[in-house]
């Protein structure tokens, strides 16, 4: 293949209708066909990352392996394309002008008037551009975040403009994504939000090549074709995108539709055979015929808002499916969880999970689902905060440290078994300043984490400030809690695991950002298995 070949894909109407999986099934589908390909998402606003967004206003925050904060996104891409994503897969409106200003003061376009055209769209260009040259790739997929209409996305627009001439005839094409909304009264599928926005990417220049459209009914012939009539679309190149109860069937869905092909087609490439994609369809066959099922608590805080916990979610369906286990997922929020209720709460679930988070609100719930977890010998994996609860609950309640917690909500406690670590000390703003993107960490042979991952260094990804105070080792040794993980180059405690339980983890890291479609992380599927043992020696009784 000569060069590299731009997808980009925009979406009309409405938001939240699936931009980052239909990019993730285009890349699924193309890199089937043996292309290679990577998705990045361009957010149009002004915070540099969302790390320091509040997850009710963004969902969950991502992490990459190069330690990026990203969208949730970049989540979806790296667990269709079982590939990992990079710092330069996603691109914010503040990243933009960061570094146009900061060129700007630098003297680098001295005697020029610095504005959003050429300077902002020419850097959107560059961001894009580049990714295809640091990773040599056959196509860059490119979703500009928000809706066409938005004020925000404009630049965004007018680059592709650019890009899609410059380019030239075959060398990029324009995906647009829209819904098609069913009036029931009326019962029929409605096209004119379609044509709309349509004609607003046209007012900005920019003529889509392939719609695709969301629908909750079956397109009739008619819709194709009006579709096709009034926003000059071939009849071909209209997709339906159906409602459909995983997120996993799509890439069939959009297989069975010849996206792909219309795709390679527009840009003069050869079509070929309908690649097999075996090993998906036999985890969809998998995830529709579970074997068995168990029941998981997963306590946060943030439970109001599906998005927040999205890579948990998403690795619970992974490491489920593979072991053909259907978990189902019950989120609680610590907040309602207090002495009064706790036992009644958590009663009757065959494995406990304490999220991730930040802050002091609804810590004491979490230390109850710990404490339940440990006394009742209930499967219990604890995540990153999730992990130093863990910590905590222990120390309070099996060492007698009165007051025990984490400096981060308790600056002055006098045991402080979570302190900040030494590399944080000095630092004071909060952006990109965490502990980020992975680290290696050597498991102990004899341990729950090595039967998980069944080998002596694994690498996972951090997103924290605190960490298990060192000082405090061998006083939580002592009692049954012992670290079974260790960062070899800084000595820092990745994972504890206690003695005197059937299966109970808590993990600094996150396993949930490297879990895949068809490589579920190992964590969860020890965690998994560990819920069955304790759902059959229960029904045993
Ligand atoms: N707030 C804790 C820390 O910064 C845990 C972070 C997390 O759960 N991601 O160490």
């Amino acid at each position: 293949m000569p060069a590299t070949k731009y997808i980009f894909i925009t979406g009309g109407v409405t938001s939240s209708l699936g931009k980052g999986i239909i990019s993730a099934s285009v890349g699924k589908l193309l890199q089937s066909r043996g292309y290679n390909v990577s998705i990045q998402k361009i957010d149009p606003y002004l915070n540099i990352d969302p790390g320091t967004l509040n997850p009710y206003e963004h969902g969950e925050c991502y992490v990459t392996y190069d330690g990026a904060e990203t969208d949730l996104d970049l989540g979806h891409y790296e667990r269709f394309l079982g590939k990992k994503m990079s710092q330069a897969n996603n691109v914010t409106t503040g990243q933009i002008y960061q570094t146009v200003i900061n060129k700007e003061r630098k003297g680098e376009y001295l005697g020029k008037t610095v504005q959003i055209i050429p300077h902002i769209t020419n850097e959107i260009k560059n961001r894009i551009k580049l990714l295809a040259k640091k990773f040599n790739l056959d196509f860059v997929i490119t979703e500009i975040g928000g809706t066409v209409g938005d004020i925000e996305s404009l630049p965004y627009i007018e680059a592709v403009r650019q890009l899609k001439w410059e380019l030239g005839k075959n060398n990029s094409i324009v995906i647009h994504l829209t819904l098609v909304p069913y009036l029931s009264a009326a019962k029929e599928l409605k096209t004119k939000p379609t044509q709309h926005s349509v004609k607003m990417l046209l007012e900005n220049g920019v003529q889509p090549d392939i719609i695709v459209l969301r629908t909750e009914k079956s397109l009739t012939k008619e819709i194709r074709q009006k579709v096709s009539l009034f926003c000059n679309i071939e009849s071909d190149s209209v997709i339906e995108a159906i409602d459909v109860s995983s997120i996993y069937e799509v890439p069939l869905k959009m297989q069975e539709e010849k996206l792909d092909e219309t795709i390679l087609k527009k840009l003069n490439l050869d079509v070929g055979q309908v690649p097999d994609i075996k090993p998906w369809k036999e985890f969809l066959r998998k995830l529709k015929n579970p074997k068995k099922t168990i029941n998981i608590a997963a306590v946060g805080k943030y439970i109001e808002l599906q998005d927040a916990y999205k890579s948990i979610n998403d690795s619970f369906i992974h490491a489920g499916t593979h072991n053909e286990i259907k978990v189902n997922v019950t989120w609680l929020h610590s907040e309602k969880i207090d002495v009064s209720n706790y036992e009644q709460q958590l009663s009757g679930f065959d494995g406990i999970l304490v999220a991730p988070g930040f802050g002091h609100r609804g810590i004491d719930g979490k230390i109850l689902t710990a404490k339940y977890a440990r006394e009742n010998k209930i499967p219990f994996l604890g995540i990153c905060l999730g992990m130093q609860i863990a910590v905590i609950e222990f120390a309070r309640n099996v060492l007698g440290f009165e007051d025990a917690h984490s400096t981060e909500m308790h600056p002055s406690t006098p045991y402080p078994v979570i302190d900040l670590m030494e590399e944080q000390k000095n630092i004071t703003s909060l952006g990109g300043t965490m502990r980020l993107g992975e680290y290696s960490c050597n498991l102990k042979k004899s341990s729950l984490a090595f039967d998980a991952y069944k080998k002596t260094t694994i690498h996972e990804r951090h997103r924290h400030r605190y960490e298990f105070n060192d000082e405090f080792l061998n006083a939580f040794a002592e009692k049954g809690m012992v670290p079974s993980g260790i960062n070899p180059d800084s000595n820092l405690v990745e994972i504890i695991e206690l003695i005197n339980h059937p299966w109970f983890v808590g993990v600094q890291f996150h396993p949930e950002y490297s879990s895949t479609v068809l490589n579920p992380s190992p964590m969860f599927s020890g965690f998994i298995h560990a819920a069955l043992q304790n759902k059959k020696s229960i029904n045993k009784k």
